[in-house]
């Protein structure tokens, strides 16, 4: 399965990518809602979190280990930030192509938009 963010982990179209190893890429939202605002995807298409099985489990991890370390890299680990996962419909789930949104560098206010 291909998706729009295989192509820019395959370089097939373009992505700002920040961070790349054999299972994990993470490249800047094309739409950011804060002055960082990244995607970290596995590189092998997992549509949504309902897809993971047990074999998932060091790319899962591996998502937040990601996380931690463009946070600092970023310069917004100490102020903090927010990582959100989408799924399906009632998530808001645009792109079935499972990514970890890391956002920051400004307050981000409430968890939700009521
Ligand atoms: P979702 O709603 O699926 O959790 O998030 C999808 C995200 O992908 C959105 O924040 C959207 O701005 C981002 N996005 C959609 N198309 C592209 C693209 O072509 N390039 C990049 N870098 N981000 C994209």
């Amino acid at each position: 399965m291909t998706t729009l963010f295989s192509k820019i982990i395959s370089g097939d179209i373009p992505g700002d990518i920040v961070y790349q190893d054999d299972e994990v890429t993470a490249f800047r939202d094309i739409n950011p809602q804060a002055p960082t605002h990244i995607l970290i995807v596995p590189n092998k298409v997992i549509p949504t979190v309902n897809d993971l099985t047990d074999a998932d489990q060091m790319v899962a991890g591996k998502l937040l280990l990601v996380a931690k370390k463009l946070a600092a890299d970023e310069g917004i680990a100490e102020n903090g930030y927010r990582l959100i996962i989408n799924c399906n419909a009632h998530g808001g789930q645009e792109v079935f192509h499972l990514h970890l949104h890391l956002i920051g560098g400004r307050p981000l206010g409430p968890m939700l938009a009521h």
